[in-house]
C-alpha cells in the first residue's frame, strides 16, 4: 500500500464510525470498543478529529486502521489494509508477507508553540485540582503553591480534577502540555477507566503539530545555572525532589521511553545526574552511556527490596519514604 493509498483509507475514518456505532442520546458516539457513550466528563467518550479517533473512557485511540483492528480484532497491520482496501474499495497492491507496512510520506507541517496566553489560562482552580491538592497535603499549602508556581502547574478542565504539565523550554517557549488525572488522596495516577492522559496539542486539534519535546523543569535549569540538573522520569517526581531535595533543579523526561540525547543538549556543560526510576535503571545506564557529564544514580537500584521491584517504587516514591511519608 502506497503513502498515498494509506491516506485515502485513513480519510475514511468518518465513514468506518457510522458503520460501527451509534449515536448516544446525548448526540455523542458510543465507543465502539468500550460502550462509553458520555465519557467520564459527560461530554462524549468517543472523539473523531481529522483522520485520528480516541476514546476517553478506555483510553484507545489511532487511525482507521487501528479502529478496524480493534473492532474486527486483527493484529496484524497487513491484514488490517487489507481489511480496509475491502471495505472502501481502494485499489492498493499490498506489499508481500514480511514487509514493514510503507509509512506516509508528507511533508511535516510546522510545529506551533502553545501560545503564553493558553498556558496563563490553566493558572487557575487550584482548589479543583487534584495533583494540587495532594502536593498541599505533603508539603503544606504554602510551599506545595510555591512548586506550583515553579513548575508552571496547570489545572484543566478535561477531566474534573485534572492537573496540566507544561514542557516549556530554556527559551521560555511552552513546547508541550499533559493534561493528567491523579487521585488526590494517594497521589497516584487515575488509570481507570481509561489512562487519563490527554496532548494540549491533540486536545488542540494541532496533534501533528508538537514541537519536540523538552525536559519539564528546563526553565528552572535554564534560570539556575548555579546547580546541578537531576532528571527523573515523572513530572511528579520533579515536584517532590525539587521540595525535598533543592540541592538539585528537578527536571522530568516525562516517560521512562521518552530520554533522548537532545533533551539534554540545553544542560551541556553542566552537572546532570539521571534517576531512573527502578524499572528503567538498565535503559537510561546504556542510554547515557558516553553522555559527557552525565552520572545515573544507583540510589533507587541499590536499596531497592524485592517488595519495592514488584511495586515499580519511583523516585517520589522512595523521597516520600525517606520523609517518612506514607507511600
Ligand atoms: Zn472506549
Amino acid at each position: 500500500m502506497t503513502g498515498d493509498e494509506l491516506q485515502a483509507v485513513r480519510e475514511r475514518l468518518p465513514e468506518y464510525v457510522e458503520a460501527v456505532t451509534t449515536k448516544s442520546r446525548g448526540g455523542f458516539y458510543t465507543c465502539p470498543l468500550c460502550g462509553s457513550g458520555t465519557g467520564p466528563n459527560k461530554s462524549g467518550a468517543f472523539r473523531v478529529q481529522g483522520d485520528r479517533w480516541r476514546c476517553f473512557s478506555c483510553g484507545k485511540s489511532g487511525d482507521v486502521l487501528d479502529l478496524i483492528g480493534e473492532v474486527e480484532r486483527i493484529p496484524d497491520f497487513r491484514d488490517r489494509a487489507r481489511r480496509a482496501v475491502e471495505l472502501f474499495g481502494i485499489d492498493g497492491s499490498m506489499k508481500p508477507a514480511g514487509a514493514a507496512p510503507e509509512v506516509r510520506r508528507e511533508s511535516k507541517p510546522e510545529p506551533v508553540f502553545i501560545s503564553p496566553e493558553t498556558m496563563q489560562a490553566s493558572f487557575t482552580a487550584y482548589e479543583r485540582n487534584n495533583f494540587a491538592w495532594w502536593l498541599c497535603g505533603v508539603f503544606g499549602e504554602s510551599k506545595a503553591l510555591e512548586l506550583a508556581l515553579a513548575y508552571r502547574l496547570g489545572t484543566s478542565k478535561h477531566w474534573p480534577g485534572a492537573a496540566v504539565f507544561w514542557q516549556i523550554d530554556d527559551a521560555g517557549r511552552v513546547r508541550r502540555g499533559k493534561v493528567m488525572l491523579y487521585d488526590s488522596e494517594t497521589g497516584r495516577r487515575v488509570k481507570e477507566p481509561g489512562n487519563m492522559v490527554a496532548g494540549v496539542h491533540w486536545l488542540l486539534g494541532m496533534a501533528d503539530r508538537k514541537p519536540p519535546a523538552c525536559l519539564f523543569g528546563l526553565h528552572l535549569a535554564a534560570a539556575d545555572r548555579s546547580k546541578p540538573v537531576a532528571i527523573c522520569e515523572s513530572e511528579k517526581s520533579a515536584l517532590i525532589g525539587s521540595g525535598f531535595v533543592p540541592e538539585f533543579i528537578w527536571t522530568a523526561t516525562g516517560g521512562k521511553g521518552c530520554l533522548n540525547r537532545a533533551m539534554l543538549e540545553p544542560l551541556q556543560g553542566r552537572r546532570v545526574v539521571l534517576f531512573p526510576d527502578l524499572n528503567a535503571f538498565d535503559d537510561w545506564t546504556e542510554k547515557a552511556k558516553g553522555w559527557p557529564g552525565v552520572e545515573v544514580s544507583d540510589v533507587l537500584e541499590s536499596r531497592a527490596s524485592a517488595e519495592d521491584r514488584a511495586a515499580g517504587l519511583d523516585v517520589a516514591d522512595y523521597l516520600l519514604r525517606e520523609q517518612g511519608l506514607n507511600v
